[in-house]
């Protein structure tokens, strides 16, 4: 059922932590799965110089995040806003159709984070129009799960 990579991202996860300081950070959530996701960023000029998650919930949210974390990790702000769940889902060879919306949850929350930086920052991305790190992102799945 699950994926190598995926058992192993779960037994292994990096990035595992928070960052004291952070020049951002996000915190997302699913009623469905009991996930919560939390991601941090440190950010020099527009580069994420490190990021931290925590992640409270299934084996996919924490795998998903240890993937999102890693493919994000030195990349600009913007890179890490095109960073879609699909990509982190194919980094890890697939994840089960009933639990995609665990990595719907990793690129809200790399989203959400960069949300906390723009606002800080007084930053616009076009990549963040229209979202809202409030809502409750459990209506993804109408897309996500085909
Ligand atoms: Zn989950």
């Amino acid at each position: 059922m699950y994926s190598e990579k995926v058992m192993e991202h779960f037994t292994n996860p990096r990035n595992v932590g928070e960052i004291e300081n952070a020049d951002a950070v996000g915190q997302v959530g699913n009623a469905k799965c009991g996930d919560i996701m939390k991601m941090y960023l440190k950010i020099e000029g527009d580069t994420i110089i490190d990021i931290k998650f925590k992640t409270f919930g299934c084996g996919s949210a924490i795998a998903t995040s240890s993937m999102a974390t890693e493919m994000i990790k030195g990349k600009t702000v913007k890179e890490a806003l095109q960073l879609t769940n699909r990509a982190v889902a194919e980094a890890l060879d697939g994840l089960p159709a009933v639990k995609m919306h665990c990595s719907v949850l990793a690129e809200q929350a790399v989203k959400s984070a960069v949300y906390d930086y723009a606002q800080k920052n007084d930053l616009y991305f076009e990549e963040l129009e229209g979202f809202d790190p409030d809502e409750d992102h459990d209506h993804h799945d109408d897309h996500h799960e085909e």
